[in-house]
């Protein structure tokens, strides 16, 4: 298996430190607004990642952090007259609800930058101890030019970089380099704070991620990933910081997704092309966002247009009916065995090989949806020619399997899932009974409780199917 490392520009051929074993952190948003759909591609592009590590057998630990104290937080705290806490509160349980509905697994841990200042605290106090920070009236600094590495993943020279900044931005007389940045910052009035060695205040933004991650996964990683515009100067702090206290290295492979585009242009709250994943659920359902990201490839730009969405939601219609389909036919095989079963089994196999030969190519999901739409075309041809029970239960698997790891078509799970379960069922039991007395009435009434409920409900030959709308 390949992945393009950040790092090395190249891809590497992936090998995890620990045999059977994968290390991953993924940056999570900053929480004060629900997330956009350009926060939506890191989180299902590395789910998927995630998974297809784990259809390979490997056992991994997910961490991925909620920054929940930062500057826009306050901001809108101030405006809507509440607190950071309260608005960070919100925004996380939005940001897991969208991301369930995304159908993206929670991570191992979901560490929150509130709740590790003591970590903090240390690891600043550890930079300043060894010489790669120093504090200036309550401001501590990273001090960019005592870590020689300084630029190796954004391939930046320092001495360019110190040039550069010193051009654009008017100089603070406190730093040393002006490519030093804030590690703890001192309080301002009526803002948060924490108490600590260099007084009260609060920590910047790049010491969380360095912080959580070893203490959730230790001093190196496997993977670290985020959207590519991370890469620097987040990414590039983080790398200075960690392995200016560790001595070692801090992650093996750096992953970062494309930019996604609106209609061919920089998504921006100015330019009125900014949209959240909320607001597009609305519109499309989310498995049909999902499967729109992963129609092209995590490194390149992706354009999001109603079109493309709609051409993203056909595709993905073609794929459930073929599993509709198949639960359909196998329901009614009465062909156990056939002389051919093993020529389509191999078939079948075929399938996951061109899968995973795609997958392990650097993730290259778009050629990996191409597989199952070659598997579902498979499906359509054998129903009508007829292939056995055994043969169509081997596509069903595969066809699961491979769905399962793209994180597609797993809306079964959520029926089972459904708080209403219960009530829906007995309804649905009442209403078959009055059928069956021919109380059309009654039964019609119960069809419009139904429907009031969201609830729509299709009477088919094994008995009587219910959807959430
Ligand atoms: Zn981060």
């Amino acid at each position: 298996m390949k992945i393009y490392n950040t790092l090395t520009r190249k891809k590497e051929e992936f090998v995890p430190m620990e045999p059977g074993k994968v290390k991953m952190y993924v940056c999570g948003p900053t929480v004060y607004n629900y997330i956009h759909i350009g926060n939506a591609r890191p989180y299902v592009v590395f789910d998927t990642v995630r998974r297809y590590l784990e259809h390979k057998g490997y056992e991994v630990t997910y961490v991925q952090n909620f920054t929940d104290v930062d500057d826009k937080i306050i901001k809108r705290a101030n405006e809507e007259h509440s607190s950071m806490q309260a608005v960070s509160e919100k925004y996380i349980a939005e940001a897991l609800h969208d991301a369930d509905g995304l159908n993206v697994k929670r991570a191992t841990v979901h560490p929150r930058v509130t709740q590790e200042m003591p970590e903090i605290i240390e690891m600043i106090q550890e930079l300043i101890d060894k010489g790669h920070a120093y504090e200036d009236n309550g401001t501590v600094y990273y001090d960019t030019k005592s870590f020689p590495e300084y630029g190796k993943l954004s391939k930046k020279n320092l001495d360019e970089l110190i040039a550069g900044a010193s051009e654009r931005v008017e100089a603070d007389a406190a730093k040393k380099n002006s490519t030093d940045f804030v590690l703890w910052k001192p309080k301002k009035e009526g803002e948060p704070s924490w108490p600590s060695p260099w007084g009260d205040g609060r920590p910047g933004w790049h010491i969380e991620c360095s912080v959580m991650s070893k203490k959730y996964l230790g001093e190196t990683i496997d993977i670290h990933a985020g959207g590519e515009d991370l890469i620097f100067p987040h990414h590039e702090n983080e790398i200075a910081q960690s392995e200016a206290c560790s001595g070692k290295i801090f992650s093996r492979y750096w992953m970062h997704n494309g930019f996604i585009t609106v209609d061919n242009e920089k998504m921006s709250k100015s330019a009125g092309n900014f949209f959240t994943v909320r607001e597009i659920s609305e519109k499309f359902p989310y498995e049909v966002i999902r499967f729109f990201i992963l129609s092209g490839h995590y490194r390149m730009p992706l354009n999001f247009s109603d079109t493309l969405m709609q051409a993203s939601q056909n595709g993905l219609e073609r794929i459930k009916t073929a599993a509709q389909s198949l639960e359909h036919y196998i329901a009614n095989c009465t062909t156990e065995t056939k002389a051919d079963d093993a020529e389509k089994e191999a078939e079948i196999n075929g399938f996951l090989t061109k899968f995973e030969a795609a997958m392990d190519d650097d993730f290259n999901t778009a050629d990996a949806i191409t597989a199952i739409y070659e598997l579902v075309k498979f499906i359509n041809v054998n129903i009508t020619e007829g292939f056995s029970k055994k043969a169509a239960l081997a596509a069903q698997k595969m066809f699961n399997e491979l769905c399962s790891v793209l994180g597609i078509l797993q809306s079964e799970e959520k029926e089972e899932e459904d708080p209403e379960k219960e009530k829906i069922e007995s309804l649905i039991a009442k209403r078959a009974e009055a059928k069956k007395a021919k109380d059309f009435a009654t039964a019609d009434a119960i069809r419009d409780e139904l429907a009031a409920m969201g609830i729509t409900i299709k009477d088919t030959r094994q008995g009587v199917q219910w959807f959430r709308a």
